[in-house]
């Protein structure tokens, strides 16, 4: 049976020594969460994902969703109770705005918690993580009787929402969508077609589901310009607001796939259902977007989690299990062998599972802060600054935090040798898990070409600038610190290249676009080292410090910072020059090939 400890210690480090959480208090809902309050809030979430969620994780994998004859679908057992719990303990409007019936506390709270939640079930956390995007599509482009229809019960999570971009034909090309609307004539519309691969889509843990849907206006014009974006509920609202007649949308299927088995993967089929536009008509993408960056940042997490809850169990297993006997001999004399995290191959999966995690957790909660910031600051040159981070950050947390956390979901099944392929140890279950993060909300090689198309040369690369300024400051700044060298000369070689890169890509990507996706992915990798790197030269700095100031019987923790932020620099920057090299021979040989050739 798999284990799971949320890192409760970890988050307020990073939160309250590294990231300064306390200098944000003059932002709304940050003085409701100070310090302790936070600790509190830290403490329940760890709680319910430990004791509630994880013990679910196995049940939902091996029961999966059934269809019945009706359509409707049943979810795992065990699986309404715990939402119901999650529900019950007001997680759904944690970061919601209080107007809205939320709690209005920090983002970056709610991401924390969303962490532990991930790691302890992430086919579980999906059903509320689609609600959170549906209700911040709305928070942004609701009508104020939108908002107040629609809002309360989602918030209470009475109501789930789910997102409805993809169809059979259209997936990363939106601008392929079928799916019409037709006016009725009264402000409603009449939604038609089908859908494929909506989570959540059909369930039973929730009074109603309000699918936001996209579709395309009759008469729009072609490609993604004439998208626009409905909100079409399960079951049409009565005089009173309440649930009432069934609108026209079924599920006709579920998908039997790889993972997420908790998680209902729906065909969902619209027959002329009730509709009502969201935002501007053939404004249906950008309001999307809104929903779709929320999305990727918690899909990044869902990364990190799974690498966190695989991690966790690799740690165990190495202690436990005994194999051949210590390289500079016996560590356990008394047993007939080893344990096996006396290896160094076993310490090197270990080391980069934990150095990635640390520095994953840092960087999530960093560029969470930065979208409170970005939201809640009243200083527009401040959310400005914070906005720019978030965009640039958006494709690189999500592209390189799921990319690894499938990395790290082997790398950690590796450790269990013939046992981490049997299913009874679980690990299993995070590799299949962790596949999906790096297909959906953008496949990865998109996520790669939204940072090179678009986000670097987003404001004349106001942003990367930006990013270059903070990490090249921080270098100098420590650049006469004995103590800090070993850590500053391995990031200021990842900035190098990754300017380098960005030098290589403002030459040649314009010139022929093709440099550019050729790139692309090696830039994005490029860009999460450097982040991650900067992460760990912020916590390795503050651990430093605390030493130096006493460390209040936390020394071992500060200790272990330092250790795992050299190997960090040690063992996995130096891939930055690999990528550099990589990406600078350019798309040439890539493009050689006729189609016929392979
Ligand atoms: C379990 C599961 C849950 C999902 N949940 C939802 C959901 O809730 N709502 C929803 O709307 N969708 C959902 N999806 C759909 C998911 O978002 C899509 O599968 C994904 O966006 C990719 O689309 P596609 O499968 O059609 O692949 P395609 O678009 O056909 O892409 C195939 C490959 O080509 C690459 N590619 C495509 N275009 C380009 C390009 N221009 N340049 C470079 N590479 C390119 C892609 O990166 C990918 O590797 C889900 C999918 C799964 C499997």
């Amino acid at each position: 049976m798999p284990i799971f400890r949320a890192p409760v210690q970890d988050t307020l480090f990073v939160l309250n020594d590294v990231l300064g959480y306390e200098r944000y208090s003059n932002l709304a809902g940050f003085s409701d969460a100070s310090p302790d309050v936070l600790e509190a809030i830290l403490a329940e979430g760890a709680k319910l994902s430990e004791n509630v969620m994880h013990p679910l994780n196995r049940v939902g994998d091996m029961e999966g969703c059934v269809r019945n004859d009706d359509g409707s679908v049943t979810t795992p057992k065990g699986f309404k109770e715990a939402f119901d719990q999650y529900r019950e303990g007001g997680w759904m409007g944690l970061a919601v705005p209080v107007e809205h019936g939320g709690q209005g506390l920090p983002y970056t709270v709610h991401s924390a918690v969303g962490e532990y939640m991930s790691a302890a079930n992430m086919a579980l956390m999906m059903y509320p993580g689609l609600t959170q995007g549906a209700m911040a599509a709305i928070l942004v482009h609701g009508s104020d009787e939108q908002k107040a229809t629609w809002l309360p019960k989602m918030v209470e999570g009475a109501w789930t929402g789910t997102m409805n971009l993809t169809e059979p034909h259209c997936g990363t090309d939106l601008g392929l969508l079928r799916s019409k609307a037709v006016p009725n004539g009264d402000g409603s519309y009449k939604i038609s077609g089908q859908k494929i691969f909506i989570s959540a889509g059909e369930h039973d843990m929730s009074d109603n589901i309000i699918h936001l849907v996209l579709a395309r206006i009759e008469g729009a014009p072609e490609g993604v310009k004439g998208i626009s974006l409905f909100i079409v509920p399960k079951f049409n609202l009565d005089a009173s607001g309440n649930p009432g007649a069934r609108n026209a949308v079924s599920c006709g299927s579920i998908e039997e796939k790889m993972g997420i088995h908790g998680n209902s993967t729906c065909v969902m089929n619209y027959d002329e259902a009730n509709g009502f536009l969201l935002g501007e008509a053939n404004g249906g993408l950008k309001a999307m977007f809104t929903m779709m960056n929320e999305a990727r940042l918690g899909v990044g997490l869902q990364g990190l989690a799974v690498s966190e809850v695989a991690y966790q169990n690799a740690v165990a297993y190495a202690k436990d299990r005994i194999q051949g006997r210590s390289l500079t001999g016996p560590k356990a004399p008394d047993k007939k062998a080893d344990p096996i995290i006396v290896h160094p191959d076993i310490r090197r999966k270990l080391m980069t599972m934990k150095a990635f995690n640390e520095a994953g957790r840092a960087l999530v909660l960093w560029t969470a802060i930065n979208s409170d910031v970005a939201h809640r600051s009243e200083d527009g040159g401040e959310r400005q600054a914070a906005d720019d981070h978030m965009g640039l950050m958006t494709p690189v947390v999500k592209g390189v935090l799921t990319d690894k956390g499938f990395e790290h979901a082997v790398m950690a099944q590796q450790v269990f040798g013939g046992h981490g392929y049997i299913e009874e140890h679980g690990m299993s279950q995070f590799v299949r898990d962790a596949r999906i993060a790096m297909i959906y909300e953008g496949a990865n090689g998109v996520q790669a070409l939204d940072l090179v198309g678009r986000k670097l040369g987003l404001n004349g690369g106001r942003a990367v600038q930006a990013f270059f300024k903070e990490v090249g400051e921080f270098c100098e700044a420590n650049r006469g610190d004995e103590q800090m060298a070993p850590y500053t000369k391995g990031l200021k070689k990842g900035l190098n290249d990754l300017q380098a890169a960005t030098m290589w890509l403002v030459q040649n990507g314009m010139a022929n676009p093709d440099n550019a996706g050729a790139a692309s992915t090696d830039y994005m990798h490029l860009f999460g080292l450097v982040a991650l790197g900067y992460m760990w030269g912020r916590m390795v700095k503050t651990a430093q410090d605390k030493l130096a100031t006493g460390a209040n019987g936390s020394a071992d923790f500060y200790e272990t910072k330092l250790v795992t932020g050299r190997y960090f620099m040690e063992r996995v920057m130096p891939e930055t020059s690999a990528h550099l090299a990589r990406l600078s021979t350019g798309s040439a040989t890539m493009m050689a090939l006729s189609a016929e050739a392979f």
